[in-house]
Order: structure tokens, then sequence, then C-alpha cells
């Protein structure tokens, strides 16, 4: 008796529905159901930035790097979640993944600034203590996420820019490169692109047009402690002006977790996230609204972000495995751990 009890218990743990997912603009009611991984306490999400990508924009060649860089960094931080370790851990190691890959705007293959520099900046938060660490204006930090989590782990503040940052991370031990090392061919032809427009038109081109930003990333992670996590990592925009600080270090604007609701780690155009504190109020809408993940991030993506005229998405996750995501541009590069505990690549909206 005691047997069929038990077996009856793990199948209806088993079988437990374990998450909603829906695609770009879905309406609340057609919500595209998604299983999580097999087991319901672990939960892996990945973006690699949002903007103008298109079927056809990317050559096939372009597009399986894409592709492959993305499922080598889900697979890292899932595989790291199987091993028992923390949601930080596989944040970490999924971003580090990407930061080092020039295909993405962070850490190698930071865009540059109007002066010809790259600034990075980063944000990683505990969902379970509320501890958030973020750093700025980094020009020598190879992978700006491990700063984030020392600044979180090791000193006695949440963020840290500049000079400041880096004298921090080379007491960390931390990685200091030369600046050159984050120069690639593609981030400087897209500055002088831009400049170049910017001569011809006369005017200032506005900074946060999507064709000027691409590939920040970010992950979302769901622990087998139950806890919640979430981290992001950027270079910001191309053309920005020198000092110019994005969403994605400010904590509840690029960056929030919270077991108490979610965690969400976004992209896009970093001033209008930091003006509706995107990431928080999508926390705010499942905390106090009781909203579902999916509903409350297309609320605040499809319809608070769209009226203001900004433009991005988000990646989401629940203590239980439910995940979100939304975004209004016309793609974002995004991966996730599906019911049988594949890799799932994704880059358009259709
Ligand atoms: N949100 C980033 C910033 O504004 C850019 C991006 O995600 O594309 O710095």
């Amino acid at each position: 008796m005691k047997k069929i009890y038990a077996l009856f218990l793990l199948t209806a743990f088993v079988v437990m529905p374990l998450g909603t997912l829906g695609q770009k603009k879905a309406s609340f009611g057609e919500m595209k159901e998604l299983q999580g991984p097999q087991n319901p306490r672990l939960g892996f999400m990945i973006h690699g930035g949002a903007g103008v990508i298109r079927r056809g924009s990317l050559s096939p060649e372009r597009e399986k790097e894409y592709r492959a860089k993305l499922e080598e960094a889900v697979m890292a931080g899932y595989k790291a979640l199987q091993a028992g370790r923390s949601g930080l851990d596989a944040i970490e190691s999924a971003i580090r993944i990407m930061e080092d890959s020039p295909l993405f705007n962070a850490g190698k293959g930071a865009v540059f600034t109007s002066e010809g520099k790259n600034e990075l900046d980063a944000s990683i938060m505990d969902g379970k203590t509320q501890n958030a660490g973020a750093v700025a204006g980094l020009r020598r930090v190879r992978n700006p996420i491990s700063l984030a989590r020392a600044v979180m782990e090791k000193s006695e503040h949440v963020m840290m820019i500049g000079d400041g940052a880096e004298k921090f991370a080379a007491e960390q031990k931390l990685e200091i490169v030369d600046e050159k090392y984050f120069w690639t061919q593609d981030r400087w032809d897209g500055l002088q692109r831009i400049l170049k427009r910017e001569k011809e038109q006369g005017n200032t081109i506005e900074d946060g047009k999507p064709e000027n930003r691409f590939g920040t990333v970010g992950a979302v992670a769901l622990d087998k402690e139950g806890n919640i996590s979430a981290g992001t990592s950027t270079g910001g925009m191309t053309n920005k002006r020198f000092g110019r600080v994005g969403d994605v270090p400010i904590i509840g604007a690029g960056t929030y977790a919270n077991n108490a609701s979610c965690a969400v780690s976004a992209t896009g155009w970093g001033e209008y996230f930091i003006r509706l504190t995107v990431a928080r109020d999508i926390c705010s809408l499942m905390e106090y609204r009781g909203m579902p993940i999916q509903q409350a991030s297309d609320m605040v993506i499809n319809k608070k972000l769209q009226d203001l005229g900004g433009d991005g998405g988000i990646i989401a996750i629940d203590r239980f495995g439910n995940m979100g995501i939304s975004f209004n541009s016309e793609g974002m590069y995004r991966a996730y751990i599906n019911a049988e505990g594949r890799p799932v690549v994704e880059i358009y909206a259709d």
C-alpha cells in the first residue's frame, strides 16, 4: 500500500505542469504552454540581446555561430545547476561564455562609445537574499559579470563604477586586460557607420535606435534549492556618450530577482528600461497583483514600454519554473532548457 502511495506521489511530482512560455506579443489568452526541465526544481534561460534581427539578415554561417554559442552557454548553466551548484554559479558561467565571445555586445565584442572606447556594465541579483552587485563604466575587466558578483559577495556595496571598480577587481584577482582586448572590427565598423550618418544628417542620431545596439547578454535561473536569480552584462549602445550608464547595472531596471515573485534579465533601449524600472515592475505585478509571469512580462514590454516608445525584451523565471519571454523588437537571441532537459535556441519573433 505504502509503495503504491509513494508511486502516486512520484508520478504527481513528475507530471505536474511545469511552466508557460509566451511568444512575442502573445495576447494574454493565447500563451504557449511550455514545460520546464524534467526536474521541476531546475530552470535556466539566457538571452543574447534584442534588436533588428530578421530572417535573412544573418548569413547562414553567422546564424549557425550564434546558435552554437547560445547552446553552449545555456548548457553550461544548466549543467552547473544539474551538478547542484547555485543559480548564481550557473548565471556567471553562462554569461562568461557569452562575454568571451565577440558575437555579443558584452565583454569582448562590446560596442564603442562616441570616443571609440569600450565601457562595460553588468549586474547580478540573488532572489533569496535580495543581495545584488552591479558595476558600470569598466574598461579593463575581462568578465564584468564576475566583478558584479564579487561586489555583491565580497564588498559592502551594491554598485561600483569606473576606476574604483577596476581597483576592486584587481584586489579580487579578477582578470584585468588591456583596453585593446575589447576591440573588434565589426563593432568598430558599426561606430564608423553611425558617425558618418551623424555627420551627413547634421544632427545627432538617437543613440537608442535598435540598429545602434545588439547583443547584451543575460540569464535567469531556478536552482535545486528553489532559489531564483538573474544576471545581465553589456557594452551598452554604440555611440553612447562617455560616462553614459544604461539599465543593465541598475537594479530593478535591467536586472531583478526576488524569490517572492520572479527573476528578470532585460535587453533593449536602456533609458526606457530605467525610466520604467522594467524588471522590478514585472516582479511587482506578480507580487502585488498575482499576475502569471508571462502576463506580467507582456504587460510591461508590449504595453508600458511600447506605449512610451521604447523597445527591447526580457527573459524571466519564477520559483516554480514558469518562464516568461517578451520582446517588442524584431528578434531576440535566446535559449532555454525544455521539458526533456534539452536546449532550445530561438532568434526570430516567429
Ligand atoms: N540595455 C542595454 C543598454 O541600454 C543595451 C541593449 O540591451 O541592447 O545599455
